[in-house]
């Protein structure tokens, strides 16, 4: 697993039933382990390290006692985030939203227009002036229509202080840009 020193946010690690949720702490900047399933025995342990477990079981939380628990109840995924953000206070300042990768959870980086051309559709390549791009897996990222949901669902969770105008919205692309 990769470490990125620069990122001060919490860390987390999440079960196998917890994927969705994994994704939209990504989305939100958090550096988030996910557990794919198969034995807890077979966990690395180094990527457990300086993580928030995200668990439904005592049992689970038993077998890595000594790290922090969030002990998830919900079962829609952004009822989920809201039990994160409730039990750990988060406020819109622990937030680094559209800053990670949500398939490989590596931080993306930006990336010139022109790197982009003809890796991405040309109605994006022609309309979308900003783009990022994860130096795991390659996916490339742009302000995209999608991401209105997921700004909605932060202003929910954090209407104190919604991200502004110049919050890099970034979508995952759509896969055609392989
Ligand atoms: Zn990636």
């Amino acid at each position: 697993m990769s470490s990125e020193p620069e990122n001060e946010l919490h860390r987390f690690w999440a079960e196998a039933t917890l994927g969705k949720l994994a994704k939209w702490l990504r989305l939100l900047g958090f550096d988030t382990c996910y557990h794919r399933g198969g034995r807890l025995d077979d966990v690395d342990q180094e990527c457990l390290q300086h993580r928030i477990l995200l668990t439904r079981t005592r049992r689970t939380a038993e077998r890595f006692a000594g790290h922090p628990v969030v002990y998830i109840r919900k079962d829609r995924a952004e009822d989920q985030l809201e039990e994160v953000v409730s039990a750990l206070a988060l406020s819109r300042k622990d937030l680094k939203p559209f800053s990670r990768c949500l398939r490989c959870n590596r931080s993306t980086r930006p990336v010139s227009r022109e790197k982009v051309r003809g890796k991405v559709p040309d109605y994006v390549w022609q309309t979308a002036q900003r783009f990022t791009t994860c130096e795991g897996c390659k996916r490339i990222y742009w302000p995209g229509s999608h991401t209105d949901r997921a700004l909605d669902r932060i202003r929910a969770l954090f209407p104190e202080d919604s991200p502004g105008e110049d919050t890099p919205l970034r979508h995952r692309s759509d896969g055609n840009n392989r």
